[in-house]
């Protein structure tokens, strides 16, 4: 074949493959672009997952009329005046691609006025084609709508996931936008839901709260200080140990609050995170490096991903060491009092109220105090044999079974110390009740016999966009455990019935607490499990509760027969076995 130019339309779509990779991308780079302009409220709607539309609308800068049809040419840019700039850029965009990227693969339609000009400007594109210009009477700001993604490009629509999936991913971008940008408020709306509402009060707390729901907002642990050795400033917040997660998607990183994926600093994190988490879970943290913009170079990636540092030990160990300050702070376990080496970061007890926040190590911290334990209160199979466990033999493996154990007291309202003939058995008392309740829910809901109890008097609650998003996404989850909620008016709703195992619980409060887990649980892992875990942990006795020896007794028997018992859902421990062997070598008797 010889060789040809590509027609500017074939180029155009190749092109437009390389920024424009789905419907996700399409709302990064417009939101990046409302951002640059200097909006303060940005709204994002879409619909089909956006792929059938996105709008975006912000009240930021405008753009001139006579500018218009160039911001829709390639490598047309207001925010690179100077050749030096791209040694040290300062805005999201640089590239002047995006416009004509989307504009190439949808059809597309641009609304603009600055602010004191008396005419806005309406563009409109199909497939890159020019279809209608000319003044237009709007808002200050801008509105960019774009239908039918990829209509042009059957191949690149067949890899697109399905609606719910593709909203999914940009549910996940809005928050970590949200977050890097208090200062600005974010509404998504999915269809005709708004999803996600953020405050734009500059207040990171607020916004951690709007995003995350209050219950996850409260076991978040404020990072914020410049790091002496680097002079980089570490912003933003981590996740005490207790709220870790099953997979990566929870971390969040901004440099110059320019939302990138780098595998260093995941390794940062994780390392600061070394020794407190239960092995193959991850941290959440959203956090932002401010560095100096010619330390870093932002022009490396074709999305924007990804960016280069000059130095990256410099990074790696000032994100690290924050994170570690904050955690240390935090934690009063054994081994991490270690002086973090002339920290000056300083660390904020609380988003807010004072108290909101609590140490890492308090035990069940991510619920909130309940009433009584309910421990027998419908727990399944709490029938009272051992059912032929003996005593077993000597070293444990988690497969193996726990013997008979006989309960001696509890230890700081948290651990019970049980003994059987080959020694003395220390139970987390949170962990152990975790998993007799797990087994319990997920064998009820497998035999289809889920108990739910009708509340005498519905109890009504307010719930937030996001909660009543994840109400929706997963009401059938929920009916099938037992919930029976109904709308009862903007953000009101009914509570009529709870799951059986809840009853001794707040119906409100159990049903707004198990939203906020499952968003925050249900992107990745099998949402049933979380559901029943969630479930477990919300219900199970807290560390902290007095328990009788009745109930101590019942707990063990409960946790001898069930299939795992070394392990709560979250795969913490719930035993730790002294054996009388390893007793009497230390007492020196052998
Ligand atoms: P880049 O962001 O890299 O400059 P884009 O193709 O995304 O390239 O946008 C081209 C230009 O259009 C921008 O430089 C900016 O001047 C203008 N523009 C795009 N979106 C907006 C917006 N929401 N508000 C104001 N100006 C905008
Ligand atoms: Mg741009």
């Amino acid at each position: 074949m010889p060789i040809r130019q590509l027609s500017p339309e074939l180029a155009g779509k190749i092109a437009a493959g390389e920024v424009v990779e789905r419907p996700v991308s399409v709302v990064k780079e417009l939101v990046e672009n409302s951002i640059d302009a200097g909006a303060t409220r940005v709204s994002i709607e879409i619909t089909g997952g956006g792929i059938d539309q996105v709008q975006i609308a912000d009240n930021g800068a405008g753009i001139p009329p006579g500018e218009v049809l160039l911001a829709f040419q390639r490598h047309a840019t207001s925010k690179l005046d100077s050749p030096d700039l791209l040694d040290a850029i300062p805005t999201l965009g640089f590239r002047g691609e995006a416009l004509p990227s989307i504009a190439a693969v949808s059809r597309m339609s641009l609304t603009t006025r600055v602010a004191g000009v008396d005419e806005g400007y309406l563009a409109e594109f199909s497939w890159g084609q020019l279809e209608k210009q000319g003044p237009q009477g709007c808002p200050p700001g801008t509105t960019v709508r774009v239908d039918d993604l990829f209509g042009n490009l059957p191949a690149r629509r067949k890899f697109l996931k399905s609606a719910a999936s593709e909203s999914g991913r940009i549910h996940d971008l809005i928050v970590r936008y949200a977050l890097a940008y208090p200062e600005i408020s974010f509404t998504l709306k999915v269809g005709e839901r708004t999803a996600l509402t953020s405050p734009g009060d500059a207040n990171g707390e607020n916004t951690a709260v709007a995003v995350y729901g209050p219950s996850v907002a409260s076991n978040l642990l404020k990072v914020s200080g410049e790091d002496p050795e680097t002079g980089y400033e570490v912003q933003g917040f981590i996740g005490n140990p207790g709220l870790h997660r099953a997979n990566r998607t929870y971390m969040t990183f901004f440099v110059n609050r320019r939302w990138i994926q780098s595998r260093m600093l995941t390794f940062a994190l994780e390392e600061a995170y070394q020794g407190m988490l239960p092995e193959r879970r991850y941290p959440l943290a959203a956090l932002n490096l401010a560095v100096p913009y010619e330390d870093v170079d932002v022009n490396s990636h074709p999305a924007k991903r990804e960016v280069r540092f000059r130095q990256d030990g410099k990074v790696y160990s000032a994100l690290q060491r924050a994170v570690r300050a904050a955690l240390v702070e935090h934690s009063p376990v054994r081994g991490f009092r270690t002086s973090p080496g002339g920290q000056k970061m300083s660390i904020d007890q609380g988003f807010g109220s004072p108290g909101f926040f609590r140490s890492p190590f308090d035990g069940a911290s991510h619920y909130p105090a309940g009433g009584a334990s309910g421990l027998k209160a419908g727990v399944p199979g709490s029938g009272d044999g051992v059912d032929g466990f003996g005593p077993a033999g000597a070293a444990m493996t988690p497969q193996q079974a726990l013997p008979a154990l006989r309960v001696v007291g509890q230890v700081r309202l948290t651990y019970i110390v049980a003994e059987s003939p080959d020694g003395m058995y220390l139970v987390d008392q949170h962990a152990a009740h975790e998993r007799v309740l797990f087994d319990g829910i997920v064998r009820q809901s497998a035999e289809r016999e889920v108990q739910s109890q009708p509340l005498l008097a519905p109890v009504d609650v307010d719930l937030t966009p996001g909660q009543v998003a994840t109400l929706i996404e997963h009401s059938s989850f929920l009916t099938g455990y037992g919930f029976d909620v109904e709308e009862f008016g903007g953000s009101g709703y009914l509570v009529r019935a709870v799951p059986s195992i809840l009853v001794t619980q707040d119906p409100g409060k159990s049903l707004v607490d198990l939203l906020d887990m499952v968003a925050l649980e249900g992107v990745i892992q099998d949402r049933k499990d979380t559901v029943a875990a969630t479930l477990a942990c919300h219900s199970a006795i807290r560390a902290g509760q007095s328990m009788t020896e009745a109930e101590m007794r019942a707990l063990l028997e409960q946790l001898e027969v069930t299939d795992n018992p070394h392990t709560c859902p979250h795969g913490r421990p719930t035993v730790i076995h002294f054996s009388s062997y390893h007793m009497e070598r230390e007492f020196g008797r052998r």
